[in-house]
């Protein structure tokens, strides 16, 4: 009886199956618990690859490659889960990399990922799983959905660096360049960027950009009006999101590039941060895709 296979394996908290309807707020976890992933029932997904701690043994250190660990973003992501259950009474979907990145990089290719190591190989096999999960749930519940990817960097300019897999130079151009559809392709919005392209150079530097909106809540960042071309240097966006807004995925998103300070460095400033978060997203998704978030009815 199929029906109650399915329930088992829910409640030992496998990876859902096709078939499964994950149960929203639940953890679900991959092989040996290396790869977490909170079900959610929002038209939302976020992913945290860099923040791991663990270091199990049975994985060799990876030689070559980036080991920079991106300190306390799964902390983070967890407290944007919990923004927006707060504000929505639902949960985004979220992906996290439980071990350390020596081990393996999920936001990487997996031969440069993994280095070859089949555990490590079923690892990122886990995180890209999870967030295809996610992504053809929310497509099918909602029909289109937006992708963030949690990473922190340590640049002097304490500033939240917004990818779209466009070079900072890129930036510098004159409106009419960006604005042509070749650009916007390359970009990770396209997925309804293109519906509009003369409102692509404001899509990304505007006062109605998601940079443009963190910056009126608090939140230096770049491209926004105050720092339309970023500095350098400058984290433009990796493998994940340009992997999960391609063509197809029925997702636009960016990557986010947080600084320390007051963002992510204690309990309070993730709460804060992960609080303006949310109310700039909500605010952005309706305006520029149609994605209305529910609010909470208030407690009685
Ligand atoms: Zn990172």
């Amino acid at each position: 009886m199929p029906r109650l296979l399915c329930v088992c394996l829910l409640a030992a908290g496998v990876l859902p199956g096709a078939a499964e309807t994950p149960e929203p707020g639940k953890a679900y976890f991959g092989r040996n618990r290396y790869v977490e992933y909170i079900a959610g029932d929002l038209p939302f997904v976020l992913s945290a690859p860099h923040g791991g701690r663990e270091k199990p043994e049975e994985l060799p250190d990876r030689a070559k490659g980036t080991f920079a660990f991106d300190t306390n973003t799964q902390e983070l992501a967890r407290a944007i889960d919990e923004a927006f259950v707060a504000r929505t009474g639902h949960h985004p979907h979220v992906v996290i990399c439980r071990i350390h990145r020596r081990k393996v990089d999920c936001n990487r290719e997996i031969v440069e990922g993994a280095a070859g190591h089949p555990l490590a190989e079923q690892a990122w096999k886990d995180f890209q799983g999870f967030i295809r999960t996610a992504q053809q749930a929310v497509v099918a519940r909602h029909g289109k959905g937006f992708y963030v990817d949690l990473h922190g960097h340590g640049h002097a300019d304490a500033r939240l660096e917004l990818g779209y897999a466009h070079d900072r130079d890129e930036f510098a151009l004159p409106d009419a360049e960006l604005a042509r559809p070749e650009f916007i392709k390359k970009g990770t919005l396209q997925f309804f960027a293109l519906q509009d392209p003369a409102g692509y150079p404001a899509l990304l530097r505007g006062p109605r950009s998601l940079g443009g909106l963190l910056e009126q809540a608090g939140f230096p960042a770049t491209p926004s009006p105050a720092k339309p071309v970023p500095g350098s240097p400058y984290f433009n966006g990796g493998y994940n999101v340009r992997t999960h807004t391609a063509p197809g995925t029925g997702f636009a998103g960016l990557q986010i590039e947080s600084h320390s300070k007051g963002v992510r460095d204690t309990e309070a400033s993730r709460r804060r941060f992960a609080a303006a978060l949310v109310e700039q997203l909500a605010a952005y998704l309706d305006a520029q895709m149609g994605i209305r978030l529910p609010t909470k009815p208030a407690a009685k």
